[in-house]
């Protein structure tokens, strides 16, 4: 069995470890399509955190307790950096993170697609699943604020050094218009037994995967969503900020409503909600209630199989 994850950073990842002990326990191939929405260049250096984020959680090295970039990390560049009054400041960038932006920089600036230059770093941290940037084409998220008149500022401002408290008009997805998948991606779900939507942040993590022209077309296989919210909450992070902007009401059943049923221009063809939100209904979807907090990889993993037993 082939299954692909549409993913994000953080909760991408942790789900992506359910869905790798799920495989080896049964043998499945496991290729993970990764937002590239909040990519983006900072001091020269190219960054794509949901990659990274996939990359180190699945490679064991991620810091459990920030929730992003390397465990045991050191801050002397950072430090240099700030010591220059060099912008931006509001960004966070660790010496041993800053070496994969380097290699990933130079292979970028060398002519090598984002897919490849991502294969390359995966050869160190062997993840265990096929990770896939959503395409190797410009696309960065971008959003319409009113700080002193309108302006586009990129996601990573707006979520970093914001907090998302700014008034907020729109998302705006940079390059949608003219991006193509990724190298591999349309045959990875050409080939896919189960397409899972991980519980990330459906506004800009799944959100711009699925703004990729063509993207949505080829999710021919059975296609499971997992809610990030959980009893009107979303958990961790921000995802009610961003619910929010779309005008969604933050609870598992809107969201399921917002990706929508395959027969009805939507992608699902089923919903899992947490167990506390039973009776949620998507017009369409097949919803079933099962725990979805991902407290260890043997919980999330039993969440991978409720998926692969609904289809
Ligand atoms: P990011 O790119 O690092 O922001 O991470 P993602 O977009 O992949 O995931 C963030 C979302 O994961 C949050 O907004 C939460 O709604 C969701 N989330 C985090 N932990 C859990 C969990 O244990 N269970 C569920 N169902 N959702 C979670
Ligand atoms: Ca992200």
């Amino acid at each position: 069995m082939h299954i692909v994850v549409l993913a994000g950073g953080i909760g991408g990842a942790r789900f992506l470890t359910g869905v790798r002990a799920y495989a080896r326990e049964t043998g499945a191939e496991v290729t993970a399509i990764v937002n590239v929405g909040d990519d983006v260049t900072m001091h020269g250096l190219r960054i794509c955190p949901d990659l990274d984020s996939v990359m180190y959680t699945l490679g064991g090295a991620a810091d459990p307790e920030r929730g992003w970039g390397r465990v045991g990390e050191t801050w002397a560049v950072k430090d240099e950096l700030a010591a220059y009054a060099a912008e931006p400041t509001w960004f966070g960038l660790g010496d041993k993170d800053i070496a994969t932006h380097l290699v990933r920089s130079q292979m970028l600036n060398a002519g090598y697609p984002l897919s490849a230059v991502t294969e390359a770093l995966c050869q160190r941290w062997q993840p265990g699943v096929r990770m896939l940037p959503a395409t190797d084409d410009r696309f960065e998220t971008h959003v319409v604020v009113d700080l002193d008149g309108e302006k586009a500022i990129h996601f990573q401002e707006w979520w970093v050094r914001h907090r998302g408290d700014v008034p907020t008009k729109r998302f705006v997805f940079v390059g949608a218009d003219t991006a193509k998948p990724a190298a591999g991606v349309l045959e990875a779900l050409a080939t896919a037994d189960l397409v899972l939507v991980a519980p990330s942040n459906p506004v800009v993590s799944i959100g711009p995967i699925l703004a990729v022209p063509g993207l949505r077309a080829a999710l021919t296989a059975p296609v499971v969503g997992f809610s990030p919210i959980i009893g009107g909450s979303p958990v961790r992070g921000m995802a009610d900020k961003c619910l929010a902007v779309l005008g969604v009401a933050c609870t598992a059943a809107a969201v399921g409503g917002m990706y929508g049923a395959r027969g009805d221009g939507g992608i699902l063809d089923g919903w899992l909600v947490d167990s506390t939100d039973a009776g949620a209904s998507v017009a369409g979807v097949t919803v079933k209630a099962v725990p979805l907090w991902m407290t260890d990889e043997q919980t999330t993993a039993d969440m991978v199989r409720a998926a692969v037993e609904l289809v």
